[in-house]
């Protein structure tokens, strides 16, 4: 017989499926969260798709219970939507409520940036710039789910660094429902263009050049809007299986 530790359920491979009843519940369901949110990144599974409960199962050979955790878990992240009596959709943001969103955070991000770069301490630029580090790694990686809320959390950072709790918050929540249509419409090239943005940004808040960076925040925003791959009109026939069986964990 093999070695194998046994000592701790965590030393077990997460995509392993145990074929075994009991213990495996928490771990497919992970396994499934992780495949879905793969198969949303990679716009295998359209906005609007109709997520099955009785098709998931069998694609994924475990219990309607399980998929129903695994539902709750992305519903809670708001990738999906869950609706009474017709089940699971793949959230859909509406351009107009994008555009609106992206319109919204300019008027906001650019009396955010002023104010940042009149205050801004060395102490808080290193900070950004350890951030800007792990957004280029999440990116080098292909991690969209990482890069994807570390580039949100940039805006955040310095709204709570420029010292006004009432805009940092107000923002937080803008930042949060703009990363859901970044997560589904941003491609990784525009994630990687993002990121020097950034860089480029923090380069004339350091100079304290002001004018400089309300523009580049300007900017950069109508960049990230831009640079979104809306969805069309009409979605064509969607193939879940093919869509979740491609889907890399
Ligand atoms: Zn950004």
């Amino acid at each position: 017989m093999p070695p194998r530790k046994l000592s701790t359920p965590r030393n077990r491979p997460a995509g392993r499926p145990s074929g075994k009843s009991g213990k495996s519940g928490k771990s497919s369901t992970e396994t499934i969260v992780k495949r879905i949110t793969a198969a949303l990144i990679e716009h295998r599974l359209p906005p609007g798709a109709k997520l099955g409960e009785v098709a998931l199962g069998e694609i994924f050979g475990v219990s309607r219970t399980t998929i129903r955790q695994a539902l709750n878990r992305l519903a809670q992240d708001k990738l999906i939507t869950l609706m009474p009596a017709r089940g699971a959709f793949v959230t859909t943001p509406e351009p107009r409520e994008a555009r609106e969103l992206f319109d919204a955070r300019r008027v906001i991000e650019r009396v955010v940036i002023e104010r940042f770069t009149a205050s801004a301490t060395r102490a808080q630029l290193a900070e950004l710039r350890d951030h800007l580090v792990q957004e280029r790694a999440a990116i080098a990686a292909g991690d969209a789910a990482v890069r994807n809320r570390l580039l949100g959390e940039f805006h955040v950072l310095i709204a709570e660094m420029a010292g006004n709790a009432v805009i940092a918050e107000l923002l937080r929540e803008l930042v949060q429902r703009s990363t859901l249509v970044t997560l589904l419409y941003q491609s990784t090239r525009a994630a990687s263009c993002s990121s020097d943005e950034h860089d480029a940004l923090l380069d004339a808040v350091r100079r304290r050049d002001a004018i400089a960076a309300v523009r580049l925040m300007e900017q950069h925003l109508t960049h990230v809007e831009r640079d979104l791959a809306l969805p069309g009109d009409k979605s064509p026939a969607l193939d879940l299986r093919a869509a979740l069986t491609l889907a890399r964990v």
